[in-house]
């Protein structure tokens, strides 16, 4: 498995730093983020070091999302928030991590522009040039 001396979750990933685990097979590993959202919130992490969603092996990601919707069951029915919300954001550290969060309000999974309410419907002229920008 491919690991980055510097990396946090690489370290995690082998046990040579301290984690909160909830989770563990052997694609990935599910620890409590320290800086929680809200009580509850978990990290899915593969184990092997991916900057982004995209790089990640199709069997790897496969499991890695099995893994994302076993655990948001569990805080869905053991911790019974109203929404549980999925995030993958990565400037913090650029090891993939899929955060998993128990919502009580909208805000608590929204972006600055979101809260800074400065988020303006897209005009149908941009849509559709942008949906002919991403599509195959
Ligand atoms: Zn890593």
């Amino acid at each position: 498995m491919e690991e980055l001396e510097s990396c946090l979750f690489c370290a995690i990933a082998a046990r040579e730093a301290l984690s909160h685990t909830i989770y563990e097979d052997a694609w990935c590993k599910v620890i409590l983020d320290i800086n929680p959202i809200r009580r509850g919130h978990l990290l899915v992490i593969p184990k092997q070091h991916v900057e982004a969603i995209y790089e990640l092996e199709q069997r790897s990601y496969q499991q890695l999302m099995e893994v994302v919707q076993k655990m948001s069951k569990r805080i869905n029915q053991r911790l019974k928030p109203k929404k549980v919300g999925m995030a993958i954001v990565g400037f913090d550290i650029d090891h993939l991590h899929i955060h998993l969060i128990p919502l009580e309000t909208y805000h608590d999974l929204t972006s600055q522009a979101y809260l800074d309410g400065t988020v303006q419907q897209a005009s149908r002229a941009e849509l559709e040039k942008l949906a002919e920008q991403l599509h195959d």
